[in-house]
């Protein structure tokens, strides 16, 4: 085996250890070796160098209940090693996250801005801007920052960083990374929000051993995202799995997109809205982004009986049902996960979902996937992005 072969082996390993104590928290080595694969003499070494740079640390030394035994020395990450800034731009929205080496979020703010105004200069100075004045109030994360992480709705090019149609901007083909990565002097990552979702839920020890799922994204817009032997599946042009603007029927509403009858068009909140607003008394909104206490109240009419509402979000659900029956029939994937701010109506679409799934397809189609939905916090984005971001530290 040539050197640079050797070398590029032990990186790898490097990598490995490290996604693997901020996937699981502290461990022993031993269960370093049992979950990487590695041999107890690889651990060695490698935890060995990360311990002197600083990387890892020793945790604590526990004692058996009985006080026998000898105590096993836990190393975990150091959180204070290394930093990554998130920024995820929505609709009129910035939001900025610092994220420690664990990945956890220490620090956020969120900024308001007419994103729709923007054209490429105005918005490279404005996230330049934005991401300098936040981190002016951290010196100690920007001292240590490797790395940052964009995340934005819409289709993105993720391989070279630009965002291709976004209903946040009202420009196309933006480039999104390479202002900040000429003033931080770092890597950017960039990616479609819902990926940020995926690779979030991807990265819990629940899913970690899943090589097969896909999640959709219900909310503000509907996103989806796959997970195929265990990568997340970007395609040929870098924005797969756009599983909102996928049809439900040619003749459809307006979606955001432009077209008609994607299933956005149904089941995003601006749709939902938008279409109970023809037809039972509600507030004026903002037509693009209805917010959360508004769909809190669309939400509550319909549990509370109220027909039009009902039916509403009986649609909805069997569209989403007609469009998760497609990624059943594509795919077959172990599990397909809903998740969004949209799973506040979860009880109110479940059984549609299930309802349009089984219309849509025959069983033997629709196997044994499972369709379940996850918790849904505004962490989701930010710690996916940060996760990616710090794929960068070595
Ligand atoms: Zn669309």
């Amino acid at each position: 085996m040539k050197k640079s072969d050797t070398e590029q082996i032990r990186a790898a390993n490097r990598v490995d250890i490290i996604n693997t104590l901020r996937v699981f928290g502290p461990l022993a080595r031993v269960d370093i070796g049992q979950r990487t694969r590695l041999s107890p003499a690889t651990v060695t070494a490698i935890t060995s160098d990360l311990v002197a740079e600083g990387v890892i640390r020793e945790v604590q030394k526990p004692v058996s209940a009985t006080g026998r035994g000898r105590p096993r020395v836990l190393i975990g990450l150091n959180p204070d090693h290394a930093s990554a800034l998130g920024i995820k731009l929505s609709i009129n929205e910035i939001r900025l996250m610092l994220g420690d080496l664990q990945g956890n979020i220490v620090a956020e703010t969120v900024v308001t801005a007419d994103t729709q105004s923007l054209d490429q200069a105005s918005l490279n100075d404005l996230l330049v801007d934005q991401a300098s004045r936040f981190l002016e109030d951290y010196p100690d994360h920007a001292r240590r920052l490797v790395s940052l992480g964009v995340a934005i709705q819409g289709i993105v090019d993720a391989h070279r960083g630009y965002s291709v149609w976004s209903p946040a901007l009202s420009i196309k083909n933006v480039n999104m990374t390479a202002a900040l990565e000429a003033a931080f002097e770092c890597p950017v990552e960039l990616a479609n929000d819902t990926n940020c979702i995926a690779h979030a839920i991807h990265k819990h020890p629940e899913y970690l051993q899943k090589p097969d799922f896909a999640v959709i994204m219900i909310g503000y817009g509907v996103g989806g995202s796959l997970i195929l032997n265990g990568d997340l599946y970007s395609g040929h042009n870098g924005a797969a799995a756009e599983f909102g603007h996928t049809k439900y029927t040619p003749t459809g509403p307006t979606c955001a997109c432009g077209k008609a009858g994607c299933i956005e068009a149904y089941v995003a909140d601006y749709a939902l809205y938008r279409d109970a607003r023809a037809l039972i008394d509600l507030p004026e909104t903002d037509r693009r982004h209805p917010s959360e206490d508004e769909m809190r109240h669309l939400t509550q009419l319909a549990r509370d009986g109220s027909t039009p509402a009902r039916e509403l979000f009986d649609r909805a659900g069997r569209v989403l049902g007609f469009g998760i029956a497609n990624v059943l029939a594509l795919i077959s994937p172990e599990r397909v996960v809903v998740t969004g701010p949209g799973v506040r109506a979860y009880d109110l679409l479940e059984d549609s979902i299930q309802a349009g799934i089984q219309e849509a397809l025959i069983p033997e189609l629709v196997g044994r996937t499972e369709i379940q939905s996850y918790p849904w916090s505004e962490d989701m984005t930010g710690k996916g992005v940060i996760a990616l971001a710090l794929g960068h530290f070595r």
